[in-house]
């Protein structure tokens, strides 16, 4: 057990009345706020499913596995996290219910439990709260987002863990944040505050009382509404904060910290000895007007799988944006269906957009179209941006179209192609030197090239003058790679190597010389863009969209030519 001094003060953040609220959104806004207080933040969020970790479960259903340095597949809210706080962080912050009751398990199989019953209380919940202690010791103050709703028969064991740490640690070590809904019902044209009660009513039946309320509603809260909801939840009144529905959400933590919600938990948490009197928040006033002033637009296609789940691309998306908030510049995102391209071709979905992302993505359905759309943007000399899968269909056109490997394909599609230009590798070295071995029948939970690795840049590449550096680290997430033995026949077709693992034996990024803008990479550049620093690459990637309006003369070519006039 951790001694009281060096026990971290915590912010639990749960959720009442519906799921979607954006919870984790609004405690990263806090905690964006708190760290512009000169606090060490971090944050982890407890999901409630019995999964191990997201890693298996489709984007359709989840939305995006986000992957963090150590390659842990994670929950999408962690990159939430990442973006709006200076912290990198690791598969710890992410527990699952499956994570808990695995480690439990492999406790009661070892024996550690000495004969004992193995129970929810206090076995699950005792490792819970180990759990919550090993990723958030060391900083100044954890947020600790509960997912799910109040309510939840899964969520139990979580919220019984959270409720003895604020006994076992005191009011001045943990508090509780809980985010609700404050309809407006059109009819009675009326706010209506009693979901919020009730959801108070459940978190205080478990033993929780609220310090915090963030009321989400589509216009501000009247002072009588706010009255009304403290009086009947027994939270202060200046403690009932206004989560109105914002059009930017880096706005949010402007909105919180101007109805003083740092402060009380600052003071809650006796953090005025460590915190700064002010917050500074320049540099999300800066993202903010940076993307309400634009002095330029353009629009990008992503063409994928999942494009009908909004969440399954997050990262790409956010990525996009910010790439564009470096250069004052809108990006507007044309999300569009792979397999739509084979059935129409690339040329009716992509003939009008400024440039083209191919994103990650597993399995043969659609792939077929995300070959045409490389092969599309190479030949009309639009901007192209693949990620992963994206990099893997770029390879397969190549080959294709111009080294003449008909049939070429990656095994993943088509396990007997004569020319597998991708292909599983068996054994490669991770970042600590050890060898994994993988073949086509390991589990598919756990079998991938995971996580932060480096790669070296060729010099004379336009990555490598993009990212101004000779050696990276960025983080991966694929099973298959590009098949050394056609290194020296796709080269010699034109294509460029621009990155290659420190071993030189993986290759990492390709380009093409002779296009305006064709760079696709292994890796997944996304879960490091942040809208304070963006990423070199979407922010290449966004100028090179922009340049190419201007040499098409379209309207908003004209606009960026006057501004850089
Ligand atoms: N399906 C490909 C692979 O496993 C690409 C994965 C991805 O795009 N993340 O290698």
């Amino acid at each position: 057990m951790t001694s009281p001094s060096s026990v971290t003060p915590l912010v639990f953040v749960t959720g009442g009345v519906v799921s979607s609220l954006g919870k984790g959104i609004a405690a990263a806004s806090l905690a964006a706020i708190l760290e512009a207080r000169g606090l060490t933040v971090t944050m982890m969020k407890l999901d409630p499913y019995i999964n191990v970790d997201p890693g298996t479960m489709s984007p359709f259903q989840h939305g995006e596995v986000y992957v963090t340095d150590d390659g842990a597949e994670t929950d999408l809210d962690l990159g939430h996290y990442e973006r709006f706080i200076n912290v990198r962080l690791s598969g710890r912050n992410s527990i699952t219910t499956g994570k808990i009751y695995e480690a439990v398990i492999r406790k009661e199989r070892r024996g550690d439990y000495l004969g004992a019953t193995v129970q929810v209380i206090p076995h699950i919940t005792d490792e819970i709260k180990r759990c919550i202690d090993a990723a958030t010791q060391g900083f100044d103050v954890g947020l600790v987002e509960i997912g799910g709703t109040v309510g939840d028969i899964e969520s139990l064991p979580f919220l019984e863990a959270i409720r003895q740490i604020r006994t076992d640690r005191g009011p001045d070590k943990a508090m509780f944040m809980h985010l609700t809904l404050v309809p407006y019902i059109a009819a009675a044209g009326e706010l209506k505050t009693k979901p919020t009660q009730h959801s108070v009513k459940e978190l205080r039946s478990i033993g929780i009382q609220p310090d915090v309320l963030l009321c989400r509603s589509e216009q501000p809260l009247p002072d009588g509404e706010r009255r009304k909801i403290a009086s009947f939840t027994n939270v202060s009144e200046k403690a009932v904060i206004s989560a109105v529905d914002l059009d930017n959400i880096h706005k949010i933590p402007m909105w919180l910290h101007a109805q003083g919600l740092d402060q009380i938990v600052v003071e809650r948490l006796r953090l005025d000895g460590k915190a700064a009197a002010s917050a500074d928040l320049s540099e999300w006033l800066a993202v903010v007007d940076a993307a309400e002033h634009p002095i330029d637009e353009v629009t990008i296609a992503v063409v994928g799988k999942y494009v009908d789940h909004k969440d399954a691309y997050k990262s790409v998306g956010e990525a996009l944006k910010h790439g564009g908030i470096r250069q004052r510049t809108r990006v507007n995102l044309k999300w569009i269906e792979s397999q739509d391209i084979e059935r129409d071709g690339a040329a009716k979905a992509l003939g009008r957009v400024d440039g083209i992302l191919v994103p990650g993505g597993f399995g043969d359905r659609g792939f077929e179209g995300k070959v045409l759309v490389a092969q599309y943007a190479r030949e009309q000399g639009i901007p192209y941006f693949g990620i992963c899968y994206g990099m893997q269909a770029a390879v397969v056109d190549v080959a294709r179209h111009l080294a003449g490997l008909e049939g070429a394909n990656s095994t993943e599609n088509d396990r007997q192609t004569p020319h597998p230009v991708i292909g599983l590798i068996t054994e490669w070295r991770t970042s600590s030197g050890e060898v994994e071995k993988r073949d086509e029948k390991s589990d598919l939970g756990g079998t991938m090239r995971l996580g932060l690795q480096e790669q070296r840049l060729k010099p004379g590449t336009k990555a490598r003058e993009l990212y101004g550096r000779g050696v990276v680290g960025e983080r991966h997430r694929h099973r298959y790679e590009f098949n050394n033995r056609y290194r020296t026949q796709l080269e010699d077709a034109g294509l460029v190597i621009s990155a290659k693992s420190m071993d030189d034996l993986l290759v990492e990024m390709i380009e093409l010389p002779d296009h305006p803008w064709f760079i696709a990479c292994q890796a997944h550049p996304e879960f490091l863009s942040t809208p304070r620093g963006g990423h070199p690459l979407f922010i290449g990637f966004v100028r090179a969209a922009r340049e190419h309006k201007v040499n098409e003369g379209s309207a908003g070519g004209k606009l960026l030519k006057e501004a850089s006039a």
